[in-house]
């Protein structure tokens, strides 16, 4: 399995395209709003997407979601309670961006445990709310390889005071989710470099009470 990721748009969006060398199956990660460099990774390496993964409904995330779609016929993924953001340009943010308002309409609904297999590895949905209400985390199956989207950094947490955003969700998430993976754990977040979980703890010191 392989990851690459794209740093894209205004507010530096990591978007990620996981894919099997294999089989050549992919799933996207947060595409991000620049389709054309999702499309050109795609089709340079002869992938197959089989699947867009939203962690969360936040514009800068979500923006080449449509034409990926299209182009790709793959399904959208997200968590069941971040449907109704997706499908709103108010609660998504794009309607105050400075881009079009965006409506996305999620084809399978997921739920904390849930999968999500293709030919060559497997991705685990870990509800993780507190950034918005139906945030979630990927772990792939069999690796201690986490995507984190806006509810873990690298040296922060993601903010809680936007729609559906709240504190006490946040505390719960990390302290019964986060809390629990090893040190070793590489995490790719939704803005930002990678990390370990051991390096977060380090860092987030303000947090750390929350994810030791
Ligand atoms: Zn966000
Ligand atoms: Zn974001």
């Amino acid at each position: 399995m392989k990851i690459k990721r794209f740093v894209v748009g205004m507010l530096e969006t990591n978007a990620y395209i996981v894919y099997d060398e294999m089989s050549h199956e992919a799933l996207v990660i947060d595409p991000g709003c620049e389709l054309r460099k999702m499309t050109d990774f795609i089709d340079r390496n002869f992938l197959k997407l089989k699947g867009i993964v939203l962690t969360h409904c936040h514009y800068d995330h979500i923006g080449a979601v449509s034409g990926l779609k299209k182009k790709y016929e793959a399904p959208v993924y997200a968590h069941k309670k971040e449907v109704k953001g997706l499908a709103d340009p108010q609660i998504n943010h794009s309607a105050y961006s400075n881009g079009k308002p965006v409506s996305i309409s999620v084809d399978l609904a997921l739920s904390d445990g849930d999968t999500i297999a293709v030919e060559g590895f497997a991705l685990q949905v870990i509800h993780t709310p507190g950034h918005t209400q139906g945030g979630i985390c990927l772990k792939v199956v069999d690796q201690d390889i986490i995507f984190t989207g806006d509810t873990i950094f690298s040296d922060d947490i993601g903010r809680m005071d936007l729609e559906g955003g709240s504190e006490d969700s946040m505390k719960k998430s990390l302290l019964n989710k986060a809390s629990k993976w090893p040190d070793s754990t590489v995490i790719n977040p939704g803005h930002g470099d990678s990390s370990t979980m051991g390096d977060v703890r380090k860092r987030n010191a303000e947090y750390i009470y929350m994810v030791k």
